[in-house]
């Protein structure tokens, strides 16, 4: 029958698509439903992929404006911002295509239109019924407003928003000094905006490791970013000219504009939990078993929809693993080896614990560090800011968390993750032959910090 399938995917997101292709792979009857008139979800049209192309461009334009004379290069570089944005959408589109393409060539059936539960074997999508042996429900996250201050993508700006701007702003205040607005901040700070930014809490990208969140404070002060910690916003005003906001305890800000990033919430909205008789936790998210399943075991939930960290290769990996669980087989993700970035520059990889998380814990750790002014590759690149900091068991020596901050820190993770993933030991890592000169030699440093003494400090 046309309308009933081995597996119908809600969402074509990295969790949604990467899960419709491997269901198809492995010889299940796959549909993928999506509401927007494009595949890839937030990563590919409004959140991973765009983001990173302005933080590209606007690093490029930088690095000439500020670097270039030292490497003997002299040019006045000039900021041609809609072309920045038309580069954008062209490599959104191209790979927009691309996962189309993959669909075609796997057999997945695309759906357009909104999927809503009838009952929890139906889905309707415009006006259609479609019955399934199993649904994977992949409809990711939303941007959280706050209460008193509506987005309206014009004063008011969510991270949607800050990607399609038209202009340059003067001035923008950030709101949450969390990952998407320290790199969206970067990428306007850099092209000349000034960014001021107000946090809650006490430090930047509150999940990072204390000296990491520091070390990155500093280095984005440096460069002109300004942050305003332990403050609150507690009204706004939104007028033609711009926001002005209250901060309790302290003076009022205002600017042309304002970037809300103070996180994001599970989105459902049109999905009719009820009719598939499942209940949204009291933060929204879908709850579910160790095998994604919700209260309705031929129903599964992954990605930005369910706990854990909001990211696009956590949404691929839980994808994937839905798919074969449904196909039978019985795949493992080590959440302890799920590594984040964050694309500013210097940029910050991270995977495993922090070193609070670490002595909350209760564990008896080990750490090592080595500074990249002290990597020769680095020095080559005049780019030598940051460090790596490695934890370990301090009996075992196997590896607990590892953090970089340097340039290219969200390549170097890669090695610690996959140390993280087989259970390496610092020892492990620091036996391990780098090339030279790279920026590498700076992690097999770090665990010979950790193990003994490092060669080259
Ligand atoms: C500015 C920004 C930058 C980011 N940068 C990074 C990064 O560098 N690295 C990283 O790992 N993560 C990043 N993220 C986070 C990442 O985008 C998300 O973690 C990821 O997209 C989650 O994937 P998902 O498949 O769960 O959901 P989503 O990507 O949100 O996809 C859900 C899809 O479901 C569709 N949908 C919803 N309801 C229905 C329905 N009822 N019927 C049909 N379709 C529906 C939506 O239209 C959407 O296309 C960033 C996010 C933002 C906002």
């Amino acid at each position: 029958m046309v309308n009933s399938f081995d597996v119908m995917i809600i969402g074509s997101g990295p969790g949604g698509y990467v899960a419709a292709i491997r269901a198809a792979q492995l010889g299940l009857k796959t549909a993928c439903v999506e509401k927007e008139k494009v595949l890839g979800g937030t990563c590919l049209n409004i959140g991973c992929i765009p983001s990173k192309c302005l933080l590209q461009s606007s690093e490029m334009y930088y690095q000439l404006l500020h670097e270039g004379k030292t490497h003997g290069i002299e040019a006045t570089p000039k900021i041609n911002f809609p072309q920045m944005m038309k580069r954008k959408e062209d490599v959104v589109s191209g790979f927009n295509m691309g996962i189309e393409g993959l669909f075609k060539k796997n057999k997945v059936t695309h759906i357009k239109g909104t999927a809503t539960f009838k009952d929890p074997h139906t889905m309707t999508v415009e006006g259609q019924d479609y019955t399934s042996k199993n649904f994977i429900l992949a409809t990711g996250s939303e941007p959280t407003p706050l209460p008193f201050l509506p987005f309206d993508e014009e004063r008011v700006l969510s991270s949607t928003g800050a990607l399609a701007l038209k202009e340059v702003p003067k001035k923008m205040i950030v709101v949450g000094a969390g990952i998407i607005g320290v790199e969206l901040g970067s990428v306007y700070s850099r092209l000349g905006t000034e960014i001021h930014f107000v946090e809650f809490l006490d430090k930047i990208c509150p999940t990072l490791d204390d000296a990491i969140s520091k070390a990155l404070e500093q280095t984005l002060t440096k460069q002109g970013l300004t942050f305003q910690l332990s403050s609150k916003v507690s009204s706004a005003e939104v007028t033609s000219s711009g926001v002005k906001l209250s901060i309790e305890a302290g003076e009022a800000l205002s600017a042309e504009r304002v970037l809300v990033s103070v996180g994001r919430r599970p989105y459902t909205q049109g999905l009719g939990l009820e009719a598939a008789q499942i209940t949204p936790d009291q933060r929204g998210f879908i709850p579910i078993d160790d095998n994604f399943r919700t209260s309705q075991p031929h129903i599964y939930a992954i990605g930005d929809l369910v706990d854990g960290p909001m990211l696009a290769h956590k949404a691929s990996e839980e994808g994937y693993a839905a798919a074969e669980i449904i196909a039978g087989q019985s795949p493992h993700i080590e959440y302890i080896a799920i590594p984040s970035v964050v694309y500013t520059h210097p940029e910050v990889g991270a995977v495993g614990l922090t070193e609070a998380e670490a002595k909350g814990m209760g564990l008896s750790i080990k750490t090592g560090k080595f500074p990249f002014k002290a990597n020769s590759r680095a020095r080559c690149s005049g780019d030598d800011f940051g460090f790596v900091k490695m934890i370990a068991d301090a009996k075992t020596g196997v590896l607990l968390g590892v953090h970089i901050i340097s340039a290219h820190a969200g390549e170097l993770i890669a090695e610690a993750t996959l140390a993280l993933e087989k259970r390496a030991t610092a020892a492990d890592l620091a036996r391990t032959c780098h090339a030279h000169p790279t920026l590498s030699e700076a992690l097999k440093e770090a665990a010979l910090a950790l193990t003994s003494k490092p060669i080259h400090m």
